[in-house]
């Protein structure tokens, strides 16, 4: 991989990281006004209760992503052999890489 591909994934790593974080900001801001409310009815509350437990499921993805993302970067700068599958060794294309910074294995690999 070379210094210009490492760049431009170092770039969308970059960008990735900045709208999960906004991601993660906007759902703060939407579960502080999700405390239980006794003044809202009891099929509201219910809708409540339903919305926040999806918006800790996302949540959690949202931070599980960032971790990976956070580890690919941290990779990508550090690990020579960034890019390349844990597995095969083939060269992870630049595409798949654009996509998923944080794959770690080839399509085919990562398929089986
Ligand atoms: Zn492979």
């Amino acid at each position: 991989m070379n210094k210009q591909q490492k760049q431009a994934i170092h770039q969308q790593l970059d960008e990735q990281l900045v709208e999960l974080s906004s991601a993660i900001a906007n759902l703060e801001l939407q579960r502080g006004s999700l405390t239980p409310d006794t003044s809202i009815g009891r099929i509201s509350r219910m809708e409540a209760i339903e919305a926040a437990s999806v918006n800790s499921t996302k949540m959690d993805n949202y931070r599980r992503r960032e971790q990976a993302l956070l580890n690919a970067l941290e990779r990508l700068n550090k690990d020579p052999d960034f890019g390349y599958c844990e597995e095969c060794s083939n060269v992870i294309p630049a595409g798949r890489l654009a996509l998923m910074p944080e794959a770690t294995r080839c399509v085919g690999c990562a398929e089986s």
